[in-house]
């Protein structure tokens, strides 16, 4: 890097998103996107709000807050709407955290949270999982640093009980408490009941998944009104239009669709019971999922190697090198078809090249 940047810079090490690629047309199935559009009334809201681009958009997000306010049985002073939930999570490690404060976190989760504490020169903690992938709540307990977990947890899919996280948050009230939802609604039990009840919890979910708009950018930070006003200290010390018009009505639209965002999830589920099933048929260890994502081995074939075998014949998984899961595939639950397109791909390539 050239000596114009800052030390800061030079060491940061980037995320690296799932590919977006456009050499071809993938089964894609690596970015836990949603296969369904977004519901039709959101079409027709982001089509009206089209032809005002010529004004800013409500830095408060007045209407989306109300909305949104509705949705969790909040008050509009617990929400931030953000730019994808990724943006609540830079915000909270910027207001949170720095040099003496440090951040909590688990060995394998969402790929960010150690950039972010880069980022923002934050120690990160890292706590190791089980040898199971499981995440035992006692390692939190009393820790008295910033913790953020995902759950249900990315990319094992694995879900804490609301219980296990009330015991961390009641064991450390001087640091804030971060429950990282995006997955929430694919069967996980969300922390956001609990928000009245814990100044220190900050609950952030996105739209990105459940609700089709991962290409509009929309998330939440929901908490405590003390919270998300430093949070909103942030936001007007960067960027106040942060979500921009089309966004915001997009978001209104979306919750208006519930019954469409349901039905949604319902059918992920479903493919997701389907899908685990015959991948364990196929010899695969599959952990028990919550998320719109199945973690999956092969005790046959290098997780590397299946990544591989599945892009050339046009399916597209996420797979990490990292230490304890470079023999796992992410594999997201999407249609019927890209699930069938999926399994085929797999028989093919353990029969044919394996013998398995
Ligand atoms: C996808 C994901 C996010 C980011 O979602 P956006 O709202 O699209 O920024 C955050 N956390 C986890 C664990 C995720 O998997």
């Amino acid at each position: 890097m050239s000596g114009f940047f800052s030390g800061k810079l030079a060491a940061l090490d980037p995320y690296v998103p799932g590919e977006q690629p456009r050499d071809m047309q993938y089964v894609k199935l690596n970015t836990n996107e949603s296969p369904f559009p977004p519901a039709p009334a959101v079409l027709q809201a982001v089509a009206e709000e089209a032809g005002k681009l010529n004004l800013y958009c409500d830095p408060e997000c007045t209407r989306l807050r109300a909305a949104a306010a509705a949705l969790y049985g909040l008050a509009p002073e617990n929400i931030l709407p953000v730019n994808g939930s990724d943006e609540a999570l830079y915000f909270a490690f910027t207001a949170f955290c720095d040099s003496t404060r440090p951040m909590a976190f688990a060995d394998i989760t969402y790929g960010f949270y150690p950039v972010f504490a880069a980022m923002t020169g934050t120690p990160a903690h890292i706590v190791p999982l089980r040898e199971d992938f499981t995440l035992d709540p006692a390692d939190y307990c009393g820790l008295h640093e910033n913790i953020v977990l995902a759950n249900p947890n990315a990319p094992t899919g694995l879900a804490l009980a609301p219980a296990d996280i009330e015991s961390i948050l009641r064991s450390n009230p001087d640091n804030v408490v971060i429950v990282d939802e995006a997955y929430v609604d694919f069967g996980g039990e969300s922390c956001v009941p609990l928000i009245g009840k814990y100044e220190n919890l900050l609950v952030v979910q996105t739209f990105s998944k459940s609700r089709s708009l991962a290409g509009a950018r929309l998330g939440f930070a929901l908490g405590s009104p003390a919270l998300i006003a430093g949070l909103n200290t942030v936001k007007f010390s960067t960027n106040p239009y942060n979500v921009n018009r089309m966004t915001q009505a997009a978001g209104v639209a979306a919750i208006a669709s519930q019954d469409y965002t349901l039905e949604n999830c319902r059918r992920i589920v479903e493919n997701r019971t389907y899908t685990a099933k015959a991948l364990e048929a196929m010899g695969f260890r599959v952990l028990p999922s919550k998320a719109n994502f199945l973690f999956a081995a092969h005790p046959a074939a290098e997780g590397q190697a299946l990544y591989s075998s599945l892009k050339k014949r046009g399916v597209l998984v996420r797979w990490f090198d990292k230490p304890r899961i470079r023999d796992w595939l992410r594999i997201t639950v999407g249609s019927r078809e890209q699930m069938d397109a999926l399994l085929a791909a797999l028989k093919t390539i353990l029969h044919d090249e394996r013998g398995v």
